[in-house]
């Protein structure tokens, strides 16, 4: 386990919890599998990730395949798992959690308290002393135990993403073009639209 990367990890997301020790340890295999340094799968591969949760702060800082680089995309089908695939030939690796992400429902009902604000100073205590308690575990298990790896392809294409501006005749703000609408012969953007 490389402490460096891990103290990057957790200071980017702000706290150890499961999710982000999963994301962590999915960068991590996938860095030692395609023998990249941390931060660099982003020039060769881009991640598809199956959850918008935790994980992906995890996976971000490991790999550099980020949301504004264009090297993560979500498709959230609700599973703790990653797809890391090589940008040249679409082909790489799924990896997916094999473990339960939290040892029973417990935390979970505490994390709902916590979230709509109705838990007790003492479950709160409680759910963040069991949200790094199951992250330590999580940490300190073998691949073998934690990771199930598949081989993966996944079609891949560059997307145009930069495109010339136009300026909304309401707001006055500058509007990537595809993003702006002609209404009664005026541009539109869309807030302006509503
Ligand atoms: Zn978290
Ligand atoms: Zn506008």
């Amino acid at each position: 386990m490389n402490h460096e990367h891990l103290e990057n990890v957790l200071r980017f997301h702000g706290h150890l919890c499961p999710g982000v020790a999963f994301g962590y340890r999915a960068g991590l295999y996938a860095l030692k599998e395609f023998g990249a340094a941390q931060g660099t799968l982003r020039d060769t591969h881009i991640v598809i990730a199956e959850n918008e949760v935790c994980g992906l702060d995890g996976i971000q800082i490991m790999t550099g395949c980020t949301v504004g680089n264009d090297g993560l995309l979500i498709q959230n089908i609700g599973k703790q798992a990653f797809i890391i695939i090589a940008k040249k030939d679409g082909h790489g690796l799924r990896v997916l959690l094999d473990v339960p992400l939290w040892d029973s429902e417990h935390p979970l009902m505490l994390h709902a308290k916590v979230k709509s604000k109705t838990a007790t100073p003492e479950e709160k205590k409680e759910f963040f002393a069991l949200r790094t308690k199951r992250g330590q575990e999580i940490l300190s298990m073998t691949d073998d135990e934690l990771l199930k790896v598949f081989t993966a392809s996944y079609p891949y294409t560059e997307k145009i993403r930069l495109f010339p501006f136009k300026t909304c005749d309401q707001c006055g703000e500058a509007v990537m073009s595809p993003l702006i609408k002609e209404v009664k012969g005026k541009y539109l953007c869309q807030s302006c639209e509503k």
